[in-house]
């Protein structure tokens, strides 16, 4: 009976379509996707019922690591779209061909993600239904995602579409609601779908909600709309893309029901949901409404601010969403600056890092006092490999319950005397770094050779090949102190001409060390996803990020990776200018000067990489020291350093960082 209930209240709330052929073998008694259904029903009823001040947060994409957290089950096999089988990976160590494949075999993320952005976003949501807050999320459903990385022998990248079905990704639902954008001279329909992220002990949710334009009676044209994430330079697309985000966002809120006070912009790309409020009202109504938007922005680069033509606008907008579009967003050149948009449309602006606050302060000098500051962070859950949360758990007396509360782990400075954790730790380790040599499989990574890792977005100020510049010390450094192995991963922009010549130059160094491969071994892996990033962060002995700063605004995988106790080895950037004081690896590199903005082309490559090699040189020193094939030395400053790390992440992660958005931010703390 109450089983029932909960199925006709969850169809009243959720008009989902072809649920009778679909859907209905899935969301069936108490369980949806095999989830509990109970959760979905509860936040529902209590994001329309307006009973407390709820939050709206867009966010153009979202990372959320469905194969391994959030896991739907499905009756049907997933669809082999839906399915990654295999990659290939590019190694100077190869017996037969330039690649071999590698198998995967997971589901694919859900592809509405291209990096650190979205993966963001996919914390910060799981984070606030872990708090139980009412939030409801929006986003855009990428129809052929963002796009898959293959290496074209040792010449660089392809970008390869990606195909997946939409009808088919478990959790994945379409709605029968449609909404309308009136522009000027045309009107954008688009459909509804939605996906449910649950709290890590399934009891609560945050919808999300997805807008996809690709259905009747759009034109060809704007069917094609939501298509790619990012892919496209035409202002005309990029415009489109964000009025859907932002006006078809709020269109949503509405026809769903749902009674947002907080709308939070994550990126400025969403700014339209601005525009579509305020559109019919009087100056001081305006000025109420400012009160209710918050801003995160997420870069420092100014080529990373969206600027458009006004004429581009005043084409595509009505009249009176013009109007509003250039008296908020209208810049010193004349252009319209979403940026500027959002900051003037937001009452609250946040920064990511303290370091990116004040370049901020810098950029945007008018807007001092609203420039606040909250430092991203990770959602512990997601990234703490299974190993460690385990050893956390069998020392929860002094830690706490991690699960629950991931700021208890500052207490493991307290257990570092503790033989007995000390030699966990280093196990744990250990025996993620053995499964990583598994997966690996034919390329023969070995478990007591030292490993440093590579892995993000290939972008010019991140400097992807510093390492790389002088290969003669590394073949000195590896026959004088041992092996040395390299693991790069990451996807350049398909448009970023440099980017491919990063990868195409890394390739070809990789290519010339052919011979080399017994003491040095370099790989690189195709398609760096969520999946990859989830074995990477718990596998390698050191964390390698050189970007040059001030330039990171505050980057996240290294946060991933202290989770993990993983050693740092990085330039003084982002987050980490937040631990230079807290002993997780060698810092080095230039510094930012402080007071004014730098040149983000002169990339001091020589001078940088010079600094990274006496670095690199004492580590791998005490790296052998600490571990001689085998032989661990468990009183080794390297354990020391490992704790350091665990330590700092009871900062870098996405509770304390709600914590801040909480009382700062959106004020309902
Ligand atoms: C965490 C993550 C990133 C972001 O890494 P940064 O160090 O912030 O550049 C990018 N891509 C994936 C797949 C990630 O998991």
């Amino acid at each position: 009976m109450e089983r029932e209930q909960l199925i006709d209240d969850f169809l009243s709330l959720v008009e989902v379509e072809k649920y009778e052929e679909v859907y209905r073998k899935d969301i069936i008694g108490s369980k949806y996707f095999g989830m509990p259904l109970k959760a979905i029903v509860e936040a529902e009823k209590r994001l329309r019922s307006g009973a407390q001040r709820s939050i709206a947060y867009f966010s153009m994409e979202y990372g959320l690591a469905s194969s391994f957290y959030n896991k739907f089950s499905a009756s049907s096999p997933v669809h082999p779209d839906n399915r990654s089988q295999e990659q290939e990976m590019f190694s100077n160590y190869r017996l037969a061909d330039y690649f071999f494949t590698l198998n995967t075999n997971n589901i694919i993320d859900l592809p509405i993600y291209s990096g650190g952005l979205g993966v963001l976003a996919g914390d910060t949501v799981k984070t606030m239904a872990d708090y139980s807050l009412p939030v409801v999320a929006i986003g855009m459903l990428w129809n052929s995602g963002y796009f898959r990385q293959k290496f074209w022998f040792k010449y660089g990248q392809v970008p390869e579409e990606i195909r997946w079905d939409t009808s088919s990704y478990p959790g994945l639902v379409p709605l029968k609601n449609r909404i309308k954008i009136s522009l000027k001279s045309e009107e954008i329909y688009l459909r509804l779908w939605k996906y449910y992220v649950y709290s890590y002990r399934q009891d609560c949710v945050v919808p999300l909600i997805l807008l996809d334009s690709n259905i009747e009676p759009n034109s060809e044209k704007n069917r094609h709309l939501t298509d790619q994430l990012y892919r496209s330079d035409d202002a005309w697309i990029k415009v489109m893309q964000r009025i859907i985000l932002g006006m078809g966002g709020i269109c949503a809120l509405k026809e769903l029901g749902y009674q947002a006070d907080t709308f939070h912009l994550n990126e400025g790309h969403a700014v339209f949901a601005f525009i579509e409020k305020i559109r019919g009202l009087s100056k001081e109504e305006k000025d109420e409404t400012r009160k209710h938007f918050v801003y995160t922005c997420h870069t420092p680069v100014q080529a990373g601010h969206d600027k458009f033509f006004s004429e581009d606008l005043r084409r595509i907008l009505k009249e009176e969403d013009y109007a509003a579009t250039d008296e908020f967003g209208r810049d010193s050149d004349g252009m319209i600056n979403l940026t500027l948009l959002a900051m003037n449309a937001a009452s609250v602006v946040n920064a990511v890092s303290k370091s990116h606050q004040k370049i901020m302060h810098l950029q945007f000098p008018k807007y001092k006092e609203r420039i606040k500051c909250v430092t991203n962070g990770v959602h512990a859950h997601t990234w703490i490999s299974d190993r460690f949360m385990k050893v956390f758990e069998n020392f929860s007396s002094v830690l706490g319950d991690v699960k629950a509360n991931p700021l208890g782990l500052a207490k493991v400075k307290d257990l570092k005397n503790n033989e007995e954790f000390r030699k966990e730790i280093w196990e744990a380790h250990q025996a993620n770094k053995t499964d990583f040599c598994d997966f690996l499989g034919k390329w023969e990574i070995k478990k007591d050779i030292f490993t440093i890792c590579w892995a993000r977005r290939v972008a010019t100020y991140k400097r992807p090949s510093l390492i790389l510049q002088d290969i003669d010390k590394l073949v000195r450094f590896a026959k004088k102190i041992g092996p040395i192995q390299i693991i790069f991963a990451g996807k350049a922009h398909p448009q970023d001409n440099l980017g491919f010549t990063y990868i195409n130059n890394m390739l070809d160094k990789i290519d010339r060390l052919t011979g080399m491969y017994d003491f040095l071994k370099i790989l690189m892996l195709e398609n760096y996803d969520i999946f990859l990033a989830k074995k990477l962060v718990s596998a390698v002995d050191v964390w390698l990020n050189n970007p040059l700063p001030p330039f990171e605004a505050s980057g996240t995988s290294g946060m991933k990776a202290i989770l993990n106790g993983v050693v740092q080895m990085s330039t003084l950037d982002g987050w980490v200018a937040e631990a230079e004081d807290k002993g997780i690896g060698r810092i080095f590199g230039y510094r930012a000067q402080e007071g004014q903005l730098s040149d983000e082309h002169q990339l001091r490559i020589y001078d940088d990489s010079q600094q990274l090699y006496v670095a690199l040189e004492e580590m791998m020193e005490l790296y052998y020291r600490t571990n001689n094939l085998g032989k661990v030395d468990i009183s080794s400053v390297w354990i020391d350093t490992m704790i350091n790390c665990i330590a700092a992440a009871s900062h870098f992660n996405t509770n304390r960082m709600l914590n801040e958005y909480k009382q700062d931010i959106w004020k309902i703390s």
